[in-house]
């Protein structure tokens, strides 16, 4: 891992916060959990041998690196140079396992005996339970009972790969209520459990911790960009934001690099003024959430307002720490992307490059329709997760 990025005005600083946003609003509980982390997880993952099995396992488990696919055709009709990340390519079929591979490797350093994690559509918790199975570790994930239901198939690995899945059933019993959950659940087993948060969300040492692992993404972008032009930087990147995940994993070595413009989709449901949004950056204002300052959608009194999409992954209220000063510096660009122009997005790659994207990254796909890039310009599209998942979601919105 390049370490080039830690005295830049876009890492975290000491106190982990990034500009304004981040640090550790956490109840006195879970301090001492989180502070191990904190004391711990850099010098952990600068060993050389944590490098060496977490770089073993991304090439030999999760199949990296993962190609950076020049979209002919996709190209052609946008008039400019369309390179597809297929992060869809990585095992369990998402990028959310890069950081998964990572935590477990630390939780095994820290000497813990059990994982337990939240998740929303279940995408995360498969990702961490398949790592779970990997390491022979006890897993437990907390979902709310809505979305257990919603998402049956998801929940059905979990049981598969030996976790535990247990119903979060108070308040809406979805992402957020399954965090409480989860959190719950670590205060009470501080010394033999580790958290695994799935995005770059959470108190610090999470958003920095998470970012890292991810980071493996631009890394290679970078890599093969050289290998093809003699270039590491393209002229965009971009990426969906949910919490920010895959969007800071393909950011992170291109922070510093002006001229490679970066641009954040996230999700403005059916229609940012609409009242079904998650177009966190047009509709919030900062607060604390899941234990970080951040930029969040909130009542004028503070509650946190329950977000809508049609892609579950980002369908969260807030964003990441590291987005928020992103959005706040104007070192990236944030739009929103409605459910139908995600849907259309997702036809259109599956029609024209034989590729079926997550409903998650066809939002970042959609924006190549607004981008206006030039003839020569080199366009990088974070393609996070494959459209398996989504296929009946497609189907139906689509009338297939
Ligand atoms: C979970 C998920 C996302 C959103 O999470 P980030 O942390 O914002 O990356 C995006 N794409 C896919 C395929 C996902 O599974």
């Amino acid at each position: 891992m390049d370490h080039t990025l830690e005295k830049s005005a876009f890492a975290v600083d000491e106190k982990g916060y990034y500009g304004l946003f981040g640090g550790a609003y956490i109840p006195e509980m879970l301090y001492p959990n989180v502070e191990e982390l904190r004391q711990n997880y850099l010098s952990i993952i600068s060993q050389p041998d944590f490098q060496q099995e977490f770089q073993n396992l991304l090439s030999e488990y999760v199949g990296r690196p993962t190609p950076l696919y020049f979209a002919k055709r996709l190209s052609e009709k946008y008039q400019t140079q369309i390179y597809l990340k297929r992060e869809d390519l990585c095992h369990t079929g998402a990028h959310k396992v890069n950081n998964t591979i990572g935590q477990i490797l630390i939780a095994r350093k820290l000497g813990k005996k059990r994982i337990v994690a939240e998740t929303g559509a279940g995408q995360h918790g498969v990702a961490t339970a398949t790592v779970c199975a990997l390491m022979g570790l006890e897993c437990i994930v907390y979902m709310g009972k809505l979305d257990m239901e919603r998402q049956k198939p998801n929940v059905e690995r979990m049981h598969m790969l030996g976790a535990k899945v247990i119903a979060a059933t108070c308040g809406s019993q979805t992402l957020k209520d399954a965090t409480n959950e989860a959190m719950r659940h670590w205060i009470n087993n501080p010394t033999d459990t580790h958290y695994i948060i799935g995005s770059v969300v959470g108190p610090h040492p999470y958003p920095d911790m998470v970012t890292r692992f991810q980071s493996v993404i631009s890394e290679e972008i970078r890599k093969q960009l050289t290998e093809k032009f003699g270039n590491p930087n393209p002229d965009y990147v971009l990426a969906c934001v949910g919490g920010g995940s895959n969007a800071a994993g393909a950011f992170y070595h291109f922070l510093d690099e002006p001229e490679v413009k970066l641009i954040a989709l996230e999700a403005a449901g059916q229609g940012v003024s609409s009242g079904h949004s998650a177009a966190t950056t047009a509709l919030g204002k900062p607060g604390v959430l899941h234990g970080s300052k951040t930029i969040l959608m909130q009542t004028d009194d503070g509650q946190v307002t329950e977000p809508y999409s049609i892609s579950a992954g980002l369908d969260y209220p807030g964003i990441g720490p590291i987005h928020a000063h992103l959005f706040e510096s104007g070192r990236a660009q944030f739009y929103s992307v409605t459910d139908e122009e995600a849907l259309q997005a997702g036809l259109l790659l599956s029609r024209m490059e034989g590729i079926i994207p997550a409903l998650e990254s066809a939002h970042a796909l959609a924006y190549l329709e607004k981008l206006h890039a030039k003839p020569n310009d080199i366009v990088v599209v974070n393609l996070s997760g494959r459209g398996d998942k989504d296929l009946a979601t497609y189907s139906k919105a689509l009338s297939l």
